[in-house]
């Protein structure tokens, strides 16, 4: 298989570290509802996850969903997100975090993604935050400032790299006055303090005074404690790249003296109707709104593989409309199989699994499906590829809904209209159309 990998900038062909494929997914800040751009990315792991189970491999993985410490900016200010979402809502950060975990995994599974063997709450893995924070200081990465524990970039030669930053472009932008006690700016927190009288409700002693683990640490642990690095293949959204994934990588490296992952996924942003998805631009969906507007998880799953990870994509109601009319025509060339004998082009799952190992190319999986005569067999293992659910979608339709589909052929004969009409609208109530084509009449479904 071909990904293109972040950390060297190209397409590297895999080779797996050993007979277990680690890989690391970094997960949602669980204090608001995720829209439906965060969802994205997810879509493409779960593709990386089926293809790489497909070639054989067995695969161990890891998501966090990130409960503290996630402050409003990347880095170190700002609040801490949520806290923030406590105070809109009037609940408790615990409250808040359970929410919007069991919305996310509700909707993680409406879309039909693959488990991970582990979901990881940042929380419980605080103590070994705590002990990761030891290790790094011990091992000469880290010094205390007034309001927290800091990592010292310029002890890690290769900081810059992952992200080919301008360290010293950065450092004269730096904004005069801002923490001071910061010895790089490129320097991060890896334990935030508590000031006396600050509100944080989420608290854990450490070095004898309250505190909480600074964001990017938690990957960090999370993978050293579930995986060990280097694990294989580390997952996330563009926007980690310069400071998230450059911290995690910095603080494994202090940690462990190794790599942190040997390929580095990334997926892109999203836009809806050609904008950035703000809140101000009132354009940040939800799968929930598209459900109100007759989509379903799995139409906008179809959308989402129908572009590239890496590419950029404009999300639209038309778009979508197109992708959801797609997967009803190959659920349709499924019912096709229950009535005519269809056998498949030579090869023809070979050649769909071919184009998801380049670089995980589903537009071009999708346009070879389009082109192809596709047996049942055959539809199933694709099915299986992409996890769009079409087969238990499709069931072969029941006698009572057959003998219906009978009786209206043998009204239309008679030229009995009342009661073929009649017949056609029992159908369409249990969501089957019968159409007449060249080749005799064929039913499908509706939706
Ligand atoms: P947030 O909860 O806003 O931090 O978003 C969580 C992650 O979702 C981000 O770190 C991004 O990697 C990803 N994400 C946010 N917005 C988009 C978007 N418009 N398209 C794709 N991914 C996004
Ligand atoms: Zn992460």
């Amino acid at each position: 298989m071909k990904l293109y990998n972040t950390l060297t900038k190209q397409l590297d062909d895999f080779k797996p570290i050993s007979d277990v494929v680690k890989i690391y997914t970094c997960g949602p800040t669980v204090y608001n509802y995720q829209h439906i751009g965060n969802y994205a990315s997810y879509i493409y792991w779960d593709l990386l996850v089926r293809t790489l189970k497909a070639d054989g491999f067995t695969i161990r993985r890891v998501l966090n969903l990130t409960d503290v410490g996630h402050l409003t900016s990347d880095g170190d200010e700002g609040e801490d997100k949520l806290e923030k979402g406590a105070a809109r809502e009037g609940k408790s950060v615990y409250e808040i975090a359970d929410m919007y975990s069991k919305d996310f995994l509700e909707n993680f599974r409406s879309l039909y993604l693959t488990e991970p063997d582990v979901i990881a709450k940042a929380t419980d893995y605080v103590e070994a935050d705590m002990k990761a924070v030891s290790k790094m200081t011990e091992n000469g990465f880290t010094y205390e400032t007034e309001d927290g524990i800091y990592y010292d970039t310029s002890k890690f030669e290769n900081y810059a790299d992952f992200a080919r930053l301008d360290l010293k472009g950065l450092q004269a932008g730096a904004r005069v006055g801002f923490n001071d006690e910061k010895h790089n700016v490129s320097d991060f927190a890896v334990w935030k303090f508590i000031k006396p009288g600050e509100k944080h409700a989420m608290r854990w002693d450490y070095l004898g005074r309250p505190g909480y683990p600074g964001w990017h640490l938690e990957c960090s642990t999370i993978i050293h404690e579930e995986l060990g690095e280097p694990i294989d293949i580390h997952t996330g959204g563009i926007d980690h790249i310069p400071i998230h994934h450059t911290n995690e990588i910095a603080q494994s490296f202090a940690l462990s003296g190794k790599p942190l992952a040997n390929y580095w996924l990334h997926a892109n942003f999203i836009t809806v109707d050609g904008e950035k998805i703000s809140k101000s631009l009132g354009n940040v969906y939800l799968l929930s709104d598209l459900k109100e507007r007759g989509f379903k998880p799995l139409d906008y799953k179809m959308w989402v593989l129908q572009g590239h990870f890496q590419g950029t994509r404009n999300f639209t109601f038309e778009s979508l409309e197109a992708a959801k009319a797609r997967r009803l025509n190959w659920r349709n060339r499924i019912a096709l199989c229950y009535q005519k004998d269809i056998k498949s082009d030579d090869n023809i799952y070979n050649k769909v699994l071919d184009a998801l190992n380049e670089n995980l190319n589903s537009a071009e999986a999708f346009a070879i499906i389009d082109g192809a005569t596709i047996s049942l067999e055959d539809w199933k293992k694709i099915d299986e590829l992409f996890g769009l659910n079409l087969i238990n979608e499709t069931p072969e339709i029941t006698e009572d809904i057959k003998r219906i589909i009978s009786s209206r052929e043998a009204a239309r004969l008679e030229k009995n209209w009342t009661k073929s009409d009649r017949l056609r609208d029992e159908l369409a109530i249990k969501n089957i159309a019968v159409k007449d084509t060249s080749d005799g009449s064929v039913w499908e479904y509706l939706a």
